[in-house]
């Protein structure tokens, strides 16, 4: 199993049984619950396993890892599995923790005025999003109709978005809850949080400029969220971690630890087929465990299932961006895709997936059709 890519956990089911929990090494699943590993992963979501914390989750993933080691345990081809979302999700919370995106979407929305605004170093930027409707890789995605005012019109219209677009994201899946009215501190991510998804918070840009000021993220982003249908445990990440980049000015002291987790993935998207986005998650300004202190830094509680996501992750570099609104400078530049066609924003047919990587570790990818709207 020496060059095997290793996932993480999920849910799968096979014709004729019942969804139950599996391990992703390469293009198989481990099947855990004939494999004899006990109850919880006889379930048909991750949260009985979420919920039982560090000790457990590092027993099932010695005990899954000894398996592939040894060649032991039943095996299901990959494309033979129905991939289901591999836990139910509690609240989701988005953030906007890269400082090139938060740069660059201020550049296109407030081209007058400093692009980052005064709280943007002091906190981790977030808003609570739609968990109803975070779907796992695979699931189609709907053109949302809403209201969008076309360029130089006095009145909006409802209509299908014309500017709908996918944000490159890194998520991350509680399974610890904490108690309501105590804070949870950075050094204390490891103790609630199981493990990462990648994330594609697909995003319609015409409806979510009409619709935002002055509250922010609402219909232009609840329709749907994508999300891995694998979640890679921290403790298969160990060598990604890195130190983050430096923060000026320094944190206050609740949000001043955790800069210790960096991760080291490399990220690319595909649309139709062509790489049209390669980044690194190392490249985030806010880190993980900042967010999670910072999200429960007024007492707000954690509970079991709860999906945090990075905010899109874009670099400095040209074609390091995690979103067509900077990858195409809100349009300005389209992208040339491999079969001669040239995108602004997405159309119907296209698919989108994500992708990330750190060494043998492989995350679950996030793929999605556009249909038309209905
Ligand atoms: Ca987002």
């Amino acid at each position: 199993m020496a060059d095997e890519r290793l996932t993480g956990f999920g849910v799968f089911s096979t014709m004729g049984e019942p969804p139950r929990v599996g391990f992703l090494a390469g293009d198989e699943i481990l099947d855990l619950a004939a494999a004899g590993l006990g109850r919880d992963f006889a379930e048909p979501s991750l949260n009985p396993l979420l919920a039982r914390g560090r000790g457990a989750w590092e027993d099932a993933l010695g005990r899954a890892l000894e398996l592939l080691e040894r060649g032991q345990g039943p095996r299901v081809p990959l494309p033979e599995a129905t991939l289901h979302l591999p836990f139910q999700v509690a609240d989701y919370v988005d953030f906007f923790s890269s400082l090139e995106h938060a740069t660059n979407a201020g550049r296109i929305f407030r081209p007058d005025q400093e692009p980052l605004l005064p709280n943007w170093r002091w906190l981790p930027v977030g808003y609570h999003g739609r968990a109803g409707t975070v779907v796992v890789s695979g699931t189609d995605v709907v053109r949302p109709r809403g209201q969008r005012r076309p360029p130089g019109a006095d009145a909006p219209e409802y209509a299908p978005s014309r500017r709908l677009d996918f944000e490159l994201e890194l998520g991350f899946v509680v399974g610890v809850p904490s108690r309501l009215g105590e804070p949870v501190p950075p050094e204390a991510f490891a103790d609630h949080v199981f493990g990462v998804v990648l994330v594609n918070d697909w995003s319609a840009r015409d409806l979510q400029a009409w619709e935002s000021a002055p509250l922010g993220p609402f219909l232009g982003k609840s329709f749907q969220t994508s999300i891995s249908a694998w979640v890679t445990p921290l403790a298969l990440l160990e060598e990604a971690r890195v130190e983050a980049r430096p923060q000026e000015p320094p944190p206050l002291p609740h949000l001043a630890g955790g800069r210790d987790w960096a991760l080291d993935v490399a990220l690319e998207v595909e649309l139709n087929g062509t790489v049209v986005s390669r980044g690194n998650a190392r490249t985030l300004y806010w880190t993980m465990p900042q967010q999670l202190a910072h999200a429960t830094s007024n007492g707000a509680s954690l509970r079991t299932g709860d999906l945090m996501a990075s905010g899109t992750i874009s670099g400095a570099e040209r074609g390091s961006e995690g979103s067509l609104l900077e990858l195409t400078w809100n349009g300005a530049e389209p992208l040339l895709l491999a079969d001669g066609s040239e995108r602004s924003f997405l159309e119907d047919g296209d698919e989108v997936v994500l992708r990330g990587r750190a060494g043998a570790v492989e995350l679950g990818e996030v793929r999605g059709r556009v249909l038309p709207s209905r």
